[in-house]
């Protein structure tokens, strides 16, 4: 008989806790994304283990008909304790929420684990978590297959635009566009940052001030392609502004 208890070991990317103190949580394992429920977990020992950000190796078991696994057993991992820095919890917050939209339960990706893993890694030690946030995000992108257009514009096709793409979150034309043409970096970063190696982005990061207009081009992009990212919108810094 097939065995329906499993182990697996993967961070959390979402943690709620139910008014009848049942713990839910999402984790992102290098066989894909897996929710599951500890029941009345929050009064219990696991409650401090499935904490957000943890990698924990949790016992799940699939009851027959019931479409949530219980998890049995937790054991921590690792933690990233400067991840409670508001700052770096912001952006690392974020990351997760957008793992969580790009990545459908039971899809296989280690390529995906392995990268998110690596960007709370650098939100938590690294000098400019901001930036860190940033280039992953566009990382992720790429590797979810979800890639803004740079070679032509978003709306005539003209090739080699430079300029936002205020609703789309692509490149306009200088005939399309609307606002100035983002300056040489930003563009280089656009254009780049998805081929580019995660060290080589690093090893460059943009000005502050060219900044806002990326993370505005993000939010834009993926509230049109990937959808259903409200909580995710609500993190991202200065796209409200
Ligand atoms: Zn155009």
């Amino acid at each position: 008989m097939r065995s329906r208890t499993a182990n697996r070991s993967g961070i959390v990317i979402r943690r709620r806790v139910t008014p009848a103190g049942d713990i839910i949580v999402t984790l992102l394992t290098p066989q894909g994304k897996l929710k599951a429920i500890a029941r009345g977990g929050v009064k219990g020992p696991l409650s401090s283990r499935l904490n957000l950000f943890h990698n924990v190796g949790v016992q799940v078991y699939q009851a027959p008909g019931n479409d949530l696994a219980s998890v049995k057993q937790a054991v921590l991992e690792g933690a990233l304790p400067k991840l409670a820095e508001p700052e770096r919890y912001a952006f690392a917050h974020l990351m997760a929420e957008f793992a969580d939209a790009l990545f459908q339960e039971g899809e296989f990706s280690e390529q995906a684990y392995d990268l998110f893993a690596g960007a709370l890694r650098g939100i938590s030690h690294q000098y400019d978590p901001e930036w860190v946030a940033l280039v992953m995000s566009y990382k992720l992108l790429g590797l979810a297959g979800i890639l803004p257009q740079t070679a032509r514009c978003a709306r005539c096709g003209t090739p080699d635009p430079e300029h936002p793409d205020p609703l789309g979150g692509q490149l306009l034309c200088r005939n399309c566009a609307a606002l100035p043409a983002y300056p040489p970096e930003a563009l280089d970063f656009l254009r780049g940052v998805v081929k580019r190696t995660v060290r080589a982005s690093m090893d460059a990061p943009l000005p502050d001030d060219q900044r806002p207009a990326l993370w505005k081009a993000l939010e834009r992009f993926v509230t049109v392609q990937v959808g259903n990212v409200h909580s995710w919108r609500q993190l991202v810094p200065f796209a409200s502004a």
